[in-house]
């Protein structure tokens, strides 16, 4: 069985991708499309010349003005305490440990995960995976990684985790199939499902 579920914040459990795209259109122009900000999630956002130091401070002080707003829909938050009884549950994002940390205190839902791990630890998800497998003494067989992007898939894959895509956040069907993850799914419901089988 495994140990440890391991969430991407942005677009699995913050459906942020409208605010992501308006925030993004008011940094880079009006001819910035949706598909353009598919594109710099590919791979590793900050690996992208697009997304300079300054373009991802203003970027991400925006969006985070924002994020306090949201509210977690019942159903996420309902499918993530289940999964807390068995597993333990941890965030890997290129988002800021800070404001993801504010999201969830005022869901209050401090309690589901274990550790945030976001950009002040490392901008590489490969290294955030291997600062979690060694803090809490994991193997890459011990754990699945949920998420809604082609560059994260990829990263997982690179250390070797189980992964399960989830096809309404950024990144649709057809994309997030270039990665060859282990399951896409298309609910929290199916997330629990396909975790219950492995
Ligand atoms: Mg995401």
């Amino acid at each position: 069985m495994k140990k440890a579920i391991i969430f991407d914040f942005d677009g699995v459990i913050c459906d942020s991708f409208e605010i992501s795209y308006k925030i993004s259109k008011e940094f880079f122009g009006d001819d910035f499309t949706e598909e353009n900000l598919r594109e710099l999630l590919d791979g590793n956002v900050f690996q992208n010349p697009k997304i300079t130091k300054q373009a991802a401070e203003k970027l991400f002080k925006a969006y985070n003005e924002k994020l306090k707003y949201f509210e977690m829909e019942k159903m996420v938050e309902e499918s993530l305490e289940k999964l807390a009884e068995k597993y333990s549950l941890f965030v890997i994002s290129s988002n800021q440990e800070e404001s993801i940390k504010t999201y969830f205190q005022n869901n209050n839902c401090t309690h589901i995960f274990k550790e945030i791990l976001g950009a002040e630890t490392h901008q590489s998800k490969v290294a955030k995976f291997q600062h979690l497998f060694e803090k809490y003494q994991l193997k890459a067989g011990d754990c699945v990684f949920v998420t809604d992007t082609l560059g994260d898939i990829l990263e997982g894959k690179e250390v070797g985790v189980e992964v399960i895509a989830v096809d309404f956040g950024f990144h649709k069907r057809d994309r997030l199939e270039k990665g060859e993850p282990f399951k896409i799914v298309s609910s929290f419901n199916e997330i629990l499902e396909v975790i219950a089988s492995i």
